[in-house]
């Protein structure tokens, strides 16, 4: 059986624990490989190849730095086809949506390639007489991110391009459930030029994650999760002097309202419902239709649209979505679908045991719908994260906008409407991070920054865009004089530029 290892400075490195992790192939249900979980000794030795190549690489010329990234995009878009279908055989998601997934973590390096021009400094020439002031944004020194499984090409990318363009050396912990895009990631730098050790990938559990966490050299962790995990981590990583930020879960509402194009709404909810099963964090598995009118057209024509979905295997070209990532997470949602029920909210469509012929032990869970789901409903308030639509229903534009705004999490939101100023009222006030305008999946491109309110963000800065480059960065602030002659009198108090 195939065995996925760390790879620390540049090297493929077999575990030592003797723990493992299964990874699926999610369309069979068997498992396909096996990847070593760290002991907090192979992280300790993936920080120290870390250390060992931070001297060198944080004083390599920013414009060097981003040479190796501008290779590492030409790599990833050679090896996008190779990238994708392994991305899909670990992931379940349809290869198209896999290539996606890696062409958005191309964006993010291709972002990573002007990084040069964001980390200068400011300077103030005479900000006192013969004084003058200026700043650097200096790289923080080792750091680490930890990953989620449902882009593990796109939110390595997110973390690492950033960091290491900025001079940081960097320890991946990425997803146990799929690994191998992001040892595949770390090879690529590697051949596009990076020295050994800037960038290294350990896998494991809980237990390479609290050795992160708890790490003396490591300066700062960025983490991607779920919401209880990311609060732990958080919590955890602050405790120990780092500088921390941590995503978490979601739960994203799209508003349609009376005046939305209704053809427009479906053909996007249905996608940003259903694609990669529901597995996104920017995924809008609650729809909020204003009036009964609208309320009745958009559940009459989601059932149309849902119902006709194609649920195949990952390597299925006609296939809309594939399995959701293991059993254990299909029985997770399953048991959703089944509390909605009994809460009392209409089953308009039901995808519990939904198999495919050739494929029966395989992770697959139908399109399923819901219509007068309530707020007070557990099954509305916790995340699904499979391919489950809940419509809402509301009288108002205000009650609609509340719901989202009340909701723990806040990381998207979309309304649909051909109302500008509703729009722009809606946008200024809702209480969550990203918004959406007719627009189902609000991810904001890699030069903007990416990150949610409430529970869906522990911390402060964001990823990638320039709050990426201020996570990854300290500002140093150097206030000089050269002063010649009479040096003048002793001074007991603050200077001032009086
Ligand atoms: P997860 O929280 O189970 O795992 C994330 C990481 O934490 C993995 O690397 C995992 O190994 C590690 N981990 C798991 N259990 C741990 C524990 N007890 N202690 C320490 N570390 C632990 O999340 P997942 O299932 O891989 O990913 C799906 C979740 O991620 C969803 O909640 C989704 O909304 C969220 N997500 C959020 C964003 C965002 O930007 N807000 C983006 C993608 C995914």
């Amino acid at each position: 059986m195939r065995h996925v290892h760390h790879y620390i400075a540049g090297k493929s490195v077999e575990g030592t624990s003797g723990r493992f992790g299964d990874i699926y192939n999610p369309n069979t249900g068997e498992v396909q490989a096996k990847v070593d979980l760290a002991t907090e000794g192979e992280v300790d030795k993936a920080v120290e190849a870390a250390k060992a190549a931070l001297p060198e690489w944080s004083t390599t010329n920013p414009q060097r730095r981003a040479r190796v990234l501008f290779k590492f995009k030409d790599l990833l878009e050679q090896n996008i086809d190779e990238l994708a279908e392994l991305l899909s055989s670990e992931h379940g998601k349809v290869v198209a949506d896999s290539k996606g997934d890696v062409q958005r973590g191309i964006d993010v390096v291709e972002f990573a390639c002007g990084i040069p021009h964001l980390q200068k400094g400011e300077y103030t020439e005479g900000a006192g007489p013969g004084i003058d002031v200026y700043s650097m944004r200096q790289p923080l020194g080792v750091v680490a991110g930890i990953t989620p499984f449902n882009f593990p090409a796109m939110i390595p990318c997110w973390m690492f391009a950033v960091a290491i363009a900025c001079g940081n050396t960097f320890v991946l912990k990425p997803s146990e459930k799929d690994p191998s895009v992001p040892v595949r990631l770390a090879e690529l730098f590697l051949e596009a030029g990076a020295p050994e050790g800037v960038l290294n990938v350990v896998h494991g559990d809980k237990t390479s994650v609290d050795a992160i966490l708890k790490h003396p050299d490591i300066k700062a962790v960025s983490f991607v999760g779920s919401s209880d995990i990311a609060q732990y981590v958080y919590a955890t990583g602050t405790a120990h002097g780092k500088r921390v930020q941590a995503m978490g879960g979601a739960k994203n509402h799209g508003i349609i309202m009376p005046d939305a194009n209704m053809e427009q709404a479906v053909k996007d909810i249905v996608g940003a419902a259903y694609g990669s099963a529901g597995e996104r964090c920017m995924a809008l598995p609650v729809a909020v239709t204003v009036g009964k009118k609208t309320g009745d057209e958009f559940v009459e024509r989601m059932l149309d649209s849902a119902s006709n979905l194609k649920v195949g295997i990952s390597t299925d070209k006609d296939a809309h979505y594939g399995p959701v990532v293991s059993a254990a997470h299909k029985a997770k949602v399953e048991d959703y679908i089944r509390m909605g029920a009994e809460e009392g909210a209409e089953l308009k469509l039901d995808g519990r045991g939904h198999t495919l012929q050739g494929y029966e032990n395989g992770f697959f869970v139908g399109p399923t719908l819901f219509d007068y789901v309530k707020p007070e409903m557990k099954s509305y308030k916790e995340e699904i994260f499979g391919p489950v639509l809940q419509v809402v229903r509301a009288e108002t534009l205000e009650e609609a906008a509340a719901l989202p705004s009340n909701h723990q999490y806040g990381n998207g939101v979309a309304i649909f409407t051909s109302n500008g100023r509703a729009a722009r009222e809606f946008a200024a006030q809702v209480n969550v991070g990203m918004v959406g305008i007719n627009v189902p999946i609000p991810v904001p491109v890699s030069y903007h920054t990416f990150g949610g309110w409430k529970r869906s963000a522990f911390g402060d800065t964001n990823q990638h865009g320039p709050e990426g480059v201020r996570f990854w960065t300290k500002i140093k602030t150097v206030t000089q004089r050269w002063p010649e002659g009479d040096i003048g009198d002793q001074a007991f108090i603050i200077p001032t530029m009086q």
